[in-house]
């Protein structure tokens, strides 16, 4: 099909969702409610038929002056980038004024990873505090289009968080499905409040989500997960707003977690298809770390090469990590997640938790923060550096994907000195690991005295 006239939004209608696999490739209309290829049952994604545009020059100004309109669509970091979305002008879009997240400069971090500099996008800035947002405010809106009648999502935390509030706003009815017992306190404490039907499910994150598949023919159930390709296009916008934010200019290396493989997903889609459109002239190595517990996708990374065949994930029945947000064993989305790797050159590894957690610790110096999650980035940019896969003076991006507040306890553990895989979340039996918080930082008792307390500043760090 031949690009559309390039109106103010480019309308949707050549925009289908596409099966992955090259050797199938059947195109569905996007009215069409299912989560794999109905022909072979491999993951789809939506091809919006982006094609080289004429006039860069117009589209980024359009883009860049939107930021400051008051305009519903122009004030959310994802609608604000319209043009190459799957709606049309009509829809009836589901915001919280989402994305529009800052990029800081971290100098400890850079220093502690052995890099002149680092960067750190923040999605924890979003309005329920994670990267899920970008993706939720599509995939609710497509739901709305699509006429469902509940939304259902299996989660670690975050992406019910996300849903319960988006499905607040558009009047759904919302059903989360959380592993019994995994959930930081705050998760669920949000979607407590913002009103979604709670299943504590007596099983992990894995069966949950099991769970939810299953209900993928239910006809008025619509799948929130990151198998639904419209909330891939929602979080991929996230790469045009950091390039946004960066005046275009590429960097070398942009580094996520790994869970269950939406975020790296969605990331390399987009800067595949800013490459397409023309918008930047090659894309960044994309590298994914994963927690050691917890590490499907890196294991298979490492053997990559020696098998002939289609690589095959082995997923992990039993995942560990305190970093609850990417306690998954059999990521959904590991073919799409693997290929924008490959494509881009970038790696996929593994952290431990104490590296994860002192990587936490650092970002938290900056005063920035976040949760376990995201510190995995700065803790696998270090481990790539010290291997000479990330270079010293090159520009490296890292994706903060939650905030510091969604898991107070992690992080007083953490400075107490006593976290362990007992004291987070979990009531799998692990066994006790002490995890030694290299930079504790817990408070101290002191006398009810100004001098004491003027002792205590006098000794302060
Ligand atoms: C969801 C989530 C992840 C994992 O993202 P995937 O898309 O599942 O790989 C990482 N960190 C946080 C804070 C999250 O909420």
């Amino acid at each position: 099909m031949n690009a559309p006239h390039k109106t103010e939004h480019q309308p949707s209608a050549t925009a289908v969702q596409k099966c992955i696999s090259p050797d199938c490739a059947a195109e569905f209309s996007l009215r069409e409610r299912i989560y794999v290829c109905r022909r072979c049952g491999e993951p789809l994604e939506i091809d919006c038929g982006l094609e080289k545009v004429a006039d860069l020059e117009s589209l980024k100004g359009r883009w860049a002056s939107r930021a400051t309109s008051r305009d519903a669509r122009d004030r959310s970091g994802v609608w604000r980038y319209r043009e190459v979305l799957p709606f049309d002008d009509r829809a009836p879009i589901v915001t919280l004024f989402e994305g529009n997240t800052p990029i800081y400069d971290a100098p400890k971090c850079a220093q502690y990873a052995g890099l002149t500099a680092l960067t750190l996008k923040h999605q924890g800035a979003n309005p329920t505090g994670s990267f899920k947002d970008t993706g939720m405010t599509a995939a609710v809106t497509q739901a709305v289009i699509s006429g469902a009648r509940a939304v259902v999502c299996a989660s670690t935390g975050n992406t019910a968080a996300s849903l319960a509030a988006y499905a607040a706003r558009a009047n759904l009815k919302c059903v989360v499905l959380l592993p019994e017992g995994q959930v930081s306190a705050a998760k669920l404490a949000q979607s407590m409040d913002y009103g979604a039907t709670i299943l504590e499910v007596a099983g992990n994150f894995d069966d949950c989500m099991r769970l939810t598949q299953e209900l993928a023919d239910v006809e008025w159930i619509y799948i929130a997960n990151s198998v639904n390709p419209f909330r891939i296009e929602g979080q991929k916008t996230v790469a045009y707003e950091l390039m946004m934010q960066r005046d275009w200019q590429v960097p070398d290396h942009v580094v996520v977690p790994g869970g269950n493989m939406g975020n790296s997903s969605a990331l390399g889609k987009g800067f595949a298809e800013m490459k397409r459109m023309g918008l930047i002239d090659h894309v960044p190595k994309l590298s994914i770390v994963q927690a050691e517990g917890a590490a499907p996708l890196a294991q298979l990374f490492s053997k990559l090469g020696q098998a002939n065949s289609a690589p095959e994930i082995e997923t992990v029945s039993n995942p560990k990590t305190l970093a609850t947000a990417i306690k998954i064993g059999a990521p959904i989305s590991w073919k799409k997640a693997l290929r924008a790797v490959l494509q881009s050159g970038g790696n996929v590894i593994s952290v431990t938790e104490q590296e994860l957690a002192d990587a936490k610790a650092m970002i938290g110096r900056e005063g920035i923060g976040c949760e376990p999650a995201s510190a995995a980035t700065v803790a696998g940019i270090k481990k790539l550096t010290a291997a000479g896969k990330i270079g010293k003076n090159e520009a490296v991006v890292a994706v903060l994907t939650g905030n510091v507040l969604k898991d107070p306890d992690y992080v007083a553990h953490y400075h107490r000195g006593t976290l362990s895989l007992e004291t987070g979340a979990q009531v799998d039996g692990a066994k006790s690991q002490l995890v030694s918080g290299a930079f504790r930082n817990a408070p101290r008792r002191v006398a009810a005295t100004k001098e004491a307390i003027i002792e205590s500043v006098e000794r302060a760090h």
